[in-house]
């Protein structure tokens, strides 16, 4: 990515109330709710549809923490089980949030629906398992 379209991403994070920082990651995007950070991959490719799909997901993250919404998955607060229960229910809220929120700002390409392919949500389930018993043990 160039820096003009680094800046720009930039620009929206602030406009959320997030820092965007650039990182090596396991995934494309993550988002730190202590920090108020969003950090997406640094080796991102440039190609506006995924980019911007992958930033208004993790800001989607963000909006769920501040609005207390899916808290058992966004702030761990339910224990084990609720927080492995709510993962997919909240990553989905997550995308119809990300979908909305790019519709309302004028962009015309179709969000890709990250948690509806199902090689995805087989992924999810292991990793929130993972992170889990990390967690919670
Ligand atoms: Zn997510």
């Amino acid at each position: 990515m160039t820096k003009k379209q680094i800046s720009k991403l930039k620009k929206i994070c602030v406009e959320y109330g997030a820092k965007l920082v650039l990182k090596k990651l396991d995934s494309y995007g993550q988002y730190d709710d202590d920090k108020k950070i969003v950090y997406l991959h640094k080796d991102l490719i440039w190609n506006e549809k995924i980019v911007y799909s992958i930033l208004f997901h993790e800001l989607g993250h963000k909006y769920c923490c501040d609005n207390n919404i899916y808290v058992a998955y966004h702030h761990s607060t339910g224990g084990k089980q609720a927080y492995i229960l709510t993962a997919l229910r909240a990553e989905k809220f997550v995308d119809n949030w990300a979908a909305k929120e790019l519709k309302k700002r004028g962009f015309k390409f179709r969000y890709p629906y990250f948690y509806s392919v199902s090689s995805r949500i087989k992924k999810l389930k292991e990793h929130t398992k993972q992170e889990a018993d990390r967690y919670f043990n």
